[in-house]
């Protein structure tokens, strides 16, 4: 069977040592497997990615031995094969504009309290006209109500994870969107959120394995829920455990000590720095 796997960053800081074992995992299954692997660059984020990053990142991959297949992807330009499937929602009744802002939607939560899911209703047509026309900034947002009725309940949605969860989940996998409420399936400012951009190119690009760290795995029960709205295959999943520093800390884009920019400058080479990640 074919085996199509892929690095999918997003451009909003240099890769650090956390990026450089994901990247050397999908890698290496792809390699293990006679598969493919692929670089998606996931710039739709506007307002957070820069071309300086993107550069970096396909600098610091090749620096780090990796090669993928050309073209990469980019997903700013694509923006309206994004739109063509909110629109196809749309059409069938599954998204409607919120024009709710997130302090609006979080009046009377305390500020230690974890944020409520969201779940809303699209607005009677003549007030959502006249907020329109007043140009209120609005989101779309997925309903999970109409996307149960659609789909007669979510108990078909299931998934097969390779890997594991943060708590261990692993095997076959009911998938649980509701827990995540109405997602924001496009904002104002940034036109198409990620689930769906993720989940309309892992389809379009053929991708049969999503090996990613298991900070996504929730993700993947929202993913799998538009993947089944959408008429889209669903990919195996192998999430993966997450690098800790020695502080037993994550990394993360702000520890600029450790992104592979640094490490290179100080004297850190591809091969010491593959070893160290139990890849040789
Ligand atoms: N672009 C996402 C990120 O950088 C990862 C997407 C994915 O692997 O599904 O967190």
């Amino acid at each position: 069977m074919a085996f199509v796997t892929r690095f999918a960053p997003s451009p909003t800081g240099y890769l650090h040592r956390g990026h450089a074992y994901a990247a050397l995992t999908a890698y290496t299954a792809a390699q293990n497997a006679g598969g493919r692997f692929l670089l998606r660059i996931e710039d739709i984020d506007v307002t957070r990615s820069r071309p300086e990053y993107d550069a970096a990142i396909l600098e610091d991959l090749t620096w780090l031995g990796l090669s993928w297949e050309e073209p990469v992807r980019r997903q700013s330009e694509h923006l309206g094969d994004y739109h063509a499937a909110i629109e196809a929602l749309r059409a069938r009744g599954l998204v409607y504009r919120c024009f709710k802002t997130r302090k609006e939607i979080d009046i009377g939560r305390a500020p230690h309290e974890p944020a409520v899911p969201y779940v809303g209703a699209p607005l009677p047509p003549d007030e959502e006209a006249e907020r329109l026309d007043r140009g209120e900034a609005f989101a779309w947002r997925l309903s999970l109500a109409a996307a149960r009725e659609a789909l007669g309940g979510f108990e078909t949605l299931t998934l097969i994870e390779e890997g594991a969860g943060p708590n261990g989940e692993t095997g076959l996998i009911q998938a649980r969107p509701e827990t995540a409420g109405d997602i924001v399936l496009a904002r104002k400012d940034v036109g198409v959120a990620y689930h769906l951009a993720v989940v309309h190119d892992d389809a379009l690009q053929g991708v049969t394995h999503v090996i990613r760290g298991c900070d996504l795995f929730e993700a993947a029960h929202i993913q799998r829920l538009l993947q089944a709205l959408l008429d889209l295959p669903t990919p195996t999943y192998r999430h993966h455990g997450l690098l800790v520093g020695p502080d037993g800390k994550r990394y993360a884009k702000r520890d600029k000590a450790q992104t592979l920019r640094e490490l290179r400058a100080s004297g850190v080479t591809a091969t010491a720095l593959r070893e160290e990640l139990g890849f040789s």
